[in-house]
């Protein structure tokens, strides 16, 4: 599989994209003009230091309004595309893009173009080069992929090829099946993008919201399956026009495109086995059953105050690292929830500690077979982690996952872990509030990340991603996003996330990364299997709840048409409500701990799907409320 992106496709001046995208691990580039009129110096140096990243130039583009015209225009297209030959000769590339013509003045007619390109194939050759022809979307005569396939086989010129770009035929709904009859040798190269599903202009659509395949909503794997059946064996690469990608950090983007190609590969080869597809073996994707524990960092006095509130959720101490300054929280002798408490003044733990204050840096997942876990997460690019153990310790592998974190991966062998490295505390347990496991972990990042983790997060795992939300914040939007286990609504024990991406740090989610500089856990849900034993449970063992208003209340009451006493009933134990088509849900907050952490206990009655997400704007206000009084601005 030869990897190559278009380096409009990532920020940075040429000298930074080029060092972004050998470092990814790609193959070639497609040089766009733009940055070549950009870069201060000549074509030959442009060539060269592309090879000397060990890149190939797998394309020059675009060249536009070439075909149909009638004279003069079309001898002055010519004269364009002779000196973009000698260009290209200089640069060191064979190939060049020309997009299906937006010209008034040219002409329509399958023949017409036929002609024009046959003509130009034989310039073409003397060059030395090729031309491939794309449809764009919204093209003047050719807007179809078929059409344009037509123009090139009635050229039919060696030196004149088909350009496939997965937007254009996506955007447009264009069958892919179609795309199976083409010969794969008159294909030159296809171009790859993806993009959310949003109803708008198809050229302002493209040039700004594409993004790389898997982060977006279209079947690009459909249409990668109908590619490989062709035959085609040419350069798979990015074409991503997108605003925050232009504005990102070069090498993150240019990871996220290798990753995504590598993980669309896998896809296709394990829908077409009986094709040859050149992407490396790896293990399918995984399936998480659970989270096995949250580990937090922190000093003695917080991990003291951490503890206290654990104990008014019902959790107690239950056994202690036999090496290490390690604790492990529990409810009763329950082992469905593990919270790990670590004041280590040494290795990861400290360093987190160090940098982002008491947080939740590390989440362990359980998996069926951890090393193979690995071996996937790997084989896309993330970058592993591990710590020196001491002797009788395991070795728990992991990778570094958002805000610097850390994701371990825990099977039947490891689980023993509790059992060989802790001691577990004498004390009877304390009786719990009923919590029964972790229902999701939420994570905060900046806006900019979120395509990040969720192709990080969807490529690894079993997971889907839910459309993006906006959350109102009273100081601007969050966008928040469910990632969870395949399977997990059907009642499949699994993973759930919610991704939140702050765009300024007056919200309350951008307030707790500045604070924390950067960590991610934001709050962790528990689930129970009745809210309201819980809640005094909860209430006796001493846990202040998040108050929320009265007004709450009586809008919940009209909006949902309960009963009274039932409204009196969440209100008297600040618990919040909501119900979908399949049941009801019930929460609770804690207070914030430190600069907006907090957790929730929920209760899904009859397989509720969502997250609560009408409640998050009363939820935030509330939380605002509490720590406006040590520096939150007011919105
Ligand atoms: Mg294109
Ligand atoms: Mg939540």
């Amino acid at each position: 599989m030869k990897t190559s992106i278009a380096t409009v496709s990532i920020s940075g001046d040429l000298r930074e994209k080029l060092a972004a995208i050998a470092a990814a691990g790609f193959d070639g580039v497609e040089i766009f003009e733009q940055d070549f009129l950009a870069f201060d110096g000549p074509p030959a140096e442009v060539g060269a230091m592309v090879r000397d990243h060990g890149l190939e130039i797998t394309l020059f583009q675009p060249f536009r309004d070439f075909e149909g015209l009638p004279e003069p225009q079309r001898g002055h297209a010519f004269e364009r595309a002779r000196r973009k030959f000698d260009l290209m000769n200089q640069l060191g590339t064979d190939l060049m893009l020309i997009c299906s013509s937006v010209a008034p003045a040219a002409l329509g007619g399958i023949d017409r173009a036929a002609n024009d390109f046959r003509e130009l194939g034989e310039i073409a050759k003397s060059f030395g080069v090729r031309v491939g022809y794309e449809a764009l979307a919204w093209g003047r005569h050719v807007s179809d992929h078929r059409d344009a396939w037509e123009v090139v086989r009635r050229a039919d010129h060696p030196n004149v090829g088909l350009i496939l770009d997965s937007f254009h035929t996506l955007a447009r709904k264009i069958d892919v099946e179609t795309i199976r009859a083409i010969p794969g040798d008159r294909i030159f190269i296809v171009q790859l993008a993806d993009a959310p599903l949003i109803d708008m202009d198809l050229l302002y659509w493209s040039r700004h919201f594409r993004n790389m395949p898997g982060e977006g909503d279209l079947d690009v794997v459909g249409f990668m399956r109908a590619v490989a059946a062709t035959g085609y064996d040419g350069p798979l690469s990015l074409e991503i026009f997108n605003d925050q990608f232009r504005g990102g950090s070069p090498r993150s983007i240019a990871v996220d495109g290798r990753r995504s190609l590598v993980n669309l590969m896998d896809q296709v080869r394990r829908a077409e086995p009986a094709l040859a597809i050149p992407v490396p073996a790896m293990p399918d994707r995984i399936e998480v059953t659970g989270v096995e524990f949250v580990e937090f960092a922190a000093d003695e006095q917080e991990a003291g105050e951490l503890g206290a509130l654990l104990g008014t959720m019902g959790f107690s101490l239950a056994a202690r690292h036999r090496y290490r300054d390690v604790t492990v929280w529990r409810q009763g002798t329950e082992r469905n929830i593990n919270l790990v408490i670590n004041t280590s003044h040494e290795g990861f733990g400290h360093s987190s500690y160090l940098v982002h204050g008491t947080n939740a840096y590390a989440i362990g997942l359980r998996v069926a077979d951890a090393p193979a876990t690995v071996a996937r997460a790997r084989a896309l690019g993330a970058e592993t982690f591990a710590e020196s153990r001491g002797p009788g310790e395991l070795s728990i592998p992991a990778i570094r996952g958002v805000g610097g974190g850390v994701i371990y991966f825990v099977d039947d062998a490891l689980a023993k872990v509790w059992d060989v490295e802790f001691d577990p505390v004498a004390d009877a347990p304390t009786p719990g509030a009923g919590l029964i496991s972790i229902d999701h972990v939420a994570q905060t990042m900046n806006y900019e990340e979120m395509l990040t983790w969720l192709l990080f997060y969807t490529a690894i795992f079993r997971t889907r991603k839910s459309p993006m939300v906006d959350v109102v914040d009273p100081a601007g939007l969050v966008r928040s996003q469910v990632v969870e286990s395949e399977g997990i609504r059907e009642g499949k024990s699994g993973l759930r996330l919610t991704l939140n991406g702050a765009e300024n740090r007056k919200t309350l989610a951008g307030h707790f990364i500045a604070e924390s500089f950067g960590s991610s856990v934001q709050h962790l849900a528990f689930a129970t299997a009745d809210v309201f034993d819980s809640a005094e449970r909860m209430a006796e063992l001493g846990l202040r709840p998040l108050e929320i208003t009265a007004n709450y209340y009586d809008d919940l009451e009209a909006r949902f048409g309960l009963e009274p006493e039932m409204t009196a009933r969440l209100r008297r134990h600040n618990v919040l409500y909501d119900r979908d088509a399949h049941g009801e849900f019930f929460q609770i907050y804690s207070q914030n701990f430190g600069e907006g952490f907090f957790f929730e206990i929920v209760e899904r009655r009859g397989g509720y799907r969502g997250y609560g997400g009408p409640n998050a704007p009363f939820r935030i206000a509330a939380q605002k409320r509490a720590i406006r009084p040590k520096g939150i601005p007011r919105a």
